[in-house]
């Protein structure tokens, strides 16, 4: 009798789980177990992979599950053969190509040390209809002056796309792929276990019914190339950083299938004169105490060029003046932000002279007890 395994708990769901939670659970563990994501105990994340991978393969399936239920795990596993559960036994690639993509797939078989990738991946065509291929992210970084007119930047990005020179089926041109030697075409396998006989996908063909005899030299037989193309990518106006903008189908390719999406980070340099507060605009200016006092009109910078402010008289350090219009506009043509000018107020820091002589006067005008020039108090 082999080690009693409990597909419920290593799933993490309850006995009476639903279909969709199985698949969830099953999603869930496989992106905490990819290989790749465990650089440090790839072993282990292999194996809990594969444990999942056969739990999953009879929680999902209601014929095995109720076998499972009914008459407990050795049952269940006579299903695999004799060895128990070995990927071959796994029929849901599907899942996994939904969960990772065409190329996450393919890294990962590659690391469970499946070699002939490519039949797996020309196999899988039968169900191509749902297929997409996978999205990619790049980021560029505009400057809040871009940011604030809108414009337009040409990306390179390098992507897999269908081989021109196959078309796509990995065959070397003017060869035909043959009858899969392992199901002879019929693309599923018979494995008759115990007490019940159960069809699997052909490992060899992927389910295809088809190999390639003779790969096609342009891209080894996956059936992509890859290419770098260059893609424009239009920035609107007034767009925030952080923003992803999509590109729906400048992703990578798949034969047969649907391209994923290009997803474009945009995001925008600091400013060394303004910042940014959603869609109003921050500039300090610094003006002296008379300025301050007196009432003066100073000249600011704004994203639409200089513009003239008036700075009342009595105005405080830190005061806020407000120009209306002048933020940045919004993305979905929702109005326009507003420039505030943060007023720093200088104070001299020596005076002498004539100007020390009248800055005494108005302290004696208005009874304030200033140091005299030594540095003492006068009393
Ligand atoms: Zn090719
Ligand atoms: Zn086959």
């Amino acid at each position: 009798m082999a080690q009693q395994k409990d597909y419920y708990q290593i799933l993490g769901v309850s006995r009476d789980a639903t279909q969709e939670e199985i698949k969830q659970a099953y999603r869930k563990l496989a992106l905490k177990w990819h290989p790749d994501r465990n650089p440090d105990n790839k072993k282990e994340a292999e194996e809990k992979f594969k444990e999942i991978s056969e739990a999953y393969e009879v929680l999902s399936d209601p014929e095995k599950r109720k076998i499972y239920d009914t008459y407990g795990y050795d049952a269940a596993r006579q299903s695999f053969g004799a060895g128990g559960f070995q990927w071959s036994n796994f029929t849901h690639f599907d899942d996994l190509q939904d969960i990772f993509g065409d190329f996450g797939l393919d890294d990962l078989l590659r690391s469970f040390g499946f070699g002939d990738v490519f039949e797996y991946r020309t196999a899988g065509r039968r169900g191509a209809k749902r297929r997409k291929g996978r999205d990619q992210e790049v980021q560029i970084t505009i400057s809040l002056e871009e940011a604030y007119r809108g414009t337009e930047k040409t990306i390179t990005v390098q992507r897999y796309e269908t081989c021109g020179v196959c078309n796509g089926s990995g065959a070397s041109p003017g060869t035909a792929p043959t009858v899969c030697p392992q199901c002879r075409g019929k693309g599923v396998v018979s494995r008759s276990a115990g007490f019940f006989t159960m069809q699997t996908t052909c490992p060899r063909c992927g389910g295809s019914g088809q190999v390639i005899t003779k790969p096609c030299s342009n891209c080894g037989g996956s059936g992509y190339a890859l290419v770098s193309r260059r893609i424009k990518v239009k920035v609107p106006a007034g767009i925030e950083d952080g923003t992803h903008l999509r590109l729906a189908g400048e992703g990578e390719q798949v034969a047969g299938g649907r391209p994923g999406d290009l997803y474009v980070l945009v995001r925008i340099a600091p400013h060394p004169v303004f910042e940014r507060r959603g869609r109003d605009i921050y500039v300090r200016h610094k003006i002296s105490m008379y300025q301050a006092a007196l009432g003066t009109e100073i000249e600011v910078p704004t994203l639409s060029g200089k513009a003239k402010v008036k700075v009342p008289p009595g105005t405080q350090p830190g005061a806020k003046l407000r120009l209306k219009g002048k933020g940045m506009p919004d993305v979905r043509g929702r109005g326009v932000g507003d420039q505030y000018v943060e007023v720093q107020v200088e104070i001299p820091r020596s005076v002498s002279g004539k100007e020390e002589e009248l800055l005494r006067e108005i302290a004696r005008l208005r009874g304030e007890r200033v140091l005299e020039k030594a540095g003492f108090w006068k009393f």
